[in-house]
């Protein structure tokens, strides 16, 4: 549907985060060097980035109609060594043997249930609906305390094993970055301000719908917690956000106080975290909540959410999303696939949070 692809960094743990770990004596391996890190790897590859792009760009411009499939859906897992290097040495690529290394076997199998829930519940061909290969990065860094999707790949680190565990065997991380890439094709939104928060929000949505589609878990019997599978023995109990509960994530020395809001009239207008893309998303991952709950039926709003993820424009904010999810309930009430009174539901949720 797009032809421009809009190119996002979207980082696992947020930058507030990472800066309270900086500062925390409780966490003695996560330093500013660490902190970094993530900028170099997201340097490293923006030359590289952008020369993709115009080569896809214009072979898009020769070929506009019946677009090639960018690959076959395989599954790619690379062995960083601990090096701050992508693609460094192939250790498991689609149908290869099993290894032993457990963060390698997480993420395989983690990717095989994203691209399994997208193919089997929502008819979309891989990240890009093109047959776009995945590509895994795990072990990269040391003791790398984050994860993230760089526009066209997945990067995991470690974890230091005291704050954070390893990222890549949580599928809820696997599935939340995988699904920047899904929102970069099918929208694009812009990684600022309250498209940023979106983008964030729709990354949790999928993240706890695939969770909870893999588990066999009911809406009513999940946690609806982001982040819980990572946090280390220090931090066990904690998560990074809270569906449920936007605020109450987390509240102690080492991460400080969960700051996002749950209503609009207490949604963060500064400038740090890209404008609260990690902040802000509570309010909305709020109302996918309540619709989810109120509707008996997790996978029935994910629905939803993502007949609304195709239509809205790169630069959509809040109240967009309160328009396009209820008219997308509408138009699924309308063919028979959401049962009735959905529409009605997507409505009241927002009112809720103050959007609509
Ligand atoms: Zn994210």
């Amino acid at each position: 549907m797009t032809t421009t692809v809009a190119r996002t960094h979207c980082f696992y743990v947020p930058p507030y985060v990472e800066s309270a770990l900086v500062e925390s004596a409780e966490a003695p391996s996560m330093d500013q060097t660490q902190a970094d890190l993530t900028g170099a790897a997201r340097d490293r590859r923006a030359g590289v980035l952008d020369e993709a792009a115009a080569k896809a760009e214009a072979e898009e411009a020769v070929q506009p109609l019946a677009p090639p499939a960018t690959g076959t859906s395989r599954r790619e897992v690379y062995d960083s060594g601990n090096t701050n290097n992508q693609r460094v040495t192939l250790v498991r690529p689609e149908g290869g043997p099993e290894t032993k290394d457990a963060d390698v076997i997480n993420a395989y199998d983690n990717a095989g249930l994203v691209r399994g829930f997208f193919k089997d519940t929502l008819n979309r061909n891989s990240i890009d609906n093109r047959a776009l290969d995945l590509v895994l990065n795990v072990h990269f860094g040391t003791d790398y305390n984050n994860a993230f999707w760089d526009g066209d790949e997945m990067t995991f680190g470690d974890g230091d094993g005291v704050i954070f565990s390893g990222f890549a065997r949580s599928l809820d991380v696997v599935a939340h970055e995988l699904a920047h890439g899904v929102t970069q094709h099918a929208s694009g939104l812009v990684y600022q301000g309250e498209s940023g928060a979106l983008n964030e929000h729709f990354s949790d949505v999928f993240g706890t719908a695939i969770t909870q589609w893999a588990a066999g878990e009911r809406p009513e019997d999940a946690d609806w917690l982001i982040g819980d599978e990572i946090m280390g023995p220090e931090l066990y109990g904690e998560a990074l956000r809270s569906m449920r509960y936007p605020g109450t994530a987390y509240d102690n020395p080492i991460l400080g106080q969960d700051p996002q809001p749950a209503h609009y009239a207490d949604r963060y207008t500064g400038n740090a975290d890209n404008g609260g893309v990690h902040i802000n998303s509570g309010i909305p991952n709020r109302v996918f909540f309540r619709v989810a709950t109120e509707l008996g039926d997790t996978l029935v709003a994910a629905r939803i959410w993502y007949h609304a993820l195709n239509f809205l424009k790169p630069k959509a904010n809040f109240a967009h999303a309160a328009a396009q999810t209820a008219e997308s309930a509408r138009i699924l009430v309308k063919a028979g696939a959401v049962h009735k009174g959905a529409t009605q539901v997507v409505r009241g949720a927002w009112h809720e949070v103050g959007v609509g």
